[in-house]
């Protein structure tokens, strides 16, 4: 985990203010401000194209904004990237995995871009093998795996690093309900291991049942953002009908 500049835990660990971002002339964030404090698990929801991917984007620094403030535990987008992107682990639906390369293999290429080796890092390697139950695949390569073993492997990818903050882009699309559930476990796991979570989905009900907070953006601003303690994902699915004008099958 990364020092803060003499910035005491209690401040937001992510920090987005009159942030913006147009692609040409087509705007797609038109003033996002937020503010989440640590180990809060975030579900991020709205209809496709209202601007999840572009704000998880700009929150790991993978685009710039516009206009406007990204600053993660106390460090800012984009001059300070380098110390943000020590602090955050990022598993798009994407899996940015190596087929040609074992699991073990992909881990101990993508810990060598962080500059880890060594035999620490070997045995964190087996270690967040296990956690992610590939231990016994670990020999066999990632272009065999199922979706929900790739989507696994890449969540060991984004934790080689221990961050703070892990960043999942629809981390449930093409996962059966096996899969889905052991991915509830990891997310689960991640949560209580005191990390915080930024998540961009499509499921009301997992967004109610595995999150503290949800935000629905719509029309590039954040139109709802509620506690989800207590919260009837019918309410929640309500929610979102009113203020997106769509209604999501649950
Ligand atoms: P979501 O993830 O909520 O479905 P996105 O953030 O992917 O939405 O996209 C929001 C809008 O921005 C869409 O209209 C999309 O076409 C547009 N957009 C996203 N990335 C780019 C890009 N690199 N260039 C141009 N337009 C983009
Ligand atoms: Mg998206």
């Amino acid at each position: 985990m990364t020092n803060t500049p003499n910035i005491p835990d209690t401040h937001p660990i992510i920090e987005v203010q009159a942030l913006i971002k147009a692609f040409g002339l087509m705007p797609v964030l038109r003033g996002i401000n937020l503010e989440i404090p640590r180990g809060q698990c975030v579900a991020l929801l709205g209809p496709n194209g209202s601007g999840k991917s572009t704000l998880l984007r700009l929150l790991t620094g993978l685009s710039k904004p516009t206009a406007g403030i990204v600053k993660i535990g106390g460090w800012e987008l984009p001059h300070e990237g380098m110390a943000v992107r020590a602090q955050i682990g990022m598993v798009s639906h994407k899996p940015l995995l190596y087929g040609d390369l074992t699991a073990y293999e992909n881990l101990r290429f993508f810990a060598g871009l962080y500059d880890l080796d060594g035999e620490a890092m070997d045995t964190r390697i087996h270690a967040l093998l296990d956690q992610v139950g590939l231990k016994k695949r670990r020999n066999d390569l990632a272009r065999n795996f199922s979706r929900g073993m790739q989507q696994r492997l890449s969540i060991a990818r984004a934790l080689l690093h221990d961050p703070d903050v892990l960043i999942f882009d629809e981390p449930y699309t093409g996962l059966d309900q096996q899969a889905g559930a052991t991915l509830d476990t990891l997310l689960t796991t991640a949560r209580d291991g005191g990390r915080t979570i930024v998540m961009a989905t499509h499921q009301l009900d997992r967004a109610a049942r595995l999150s503290d907070r949800a935000i629905i953006l719509s029309r590039g601003k954040i139109a709802y953002d509620g506690i989800t303690a207590g919260l009837d994902p019918i309410q929640l699915a309500r929610d979102y009908a009113e203020v997106t004008g769509e209604v999501v099958a649950r």
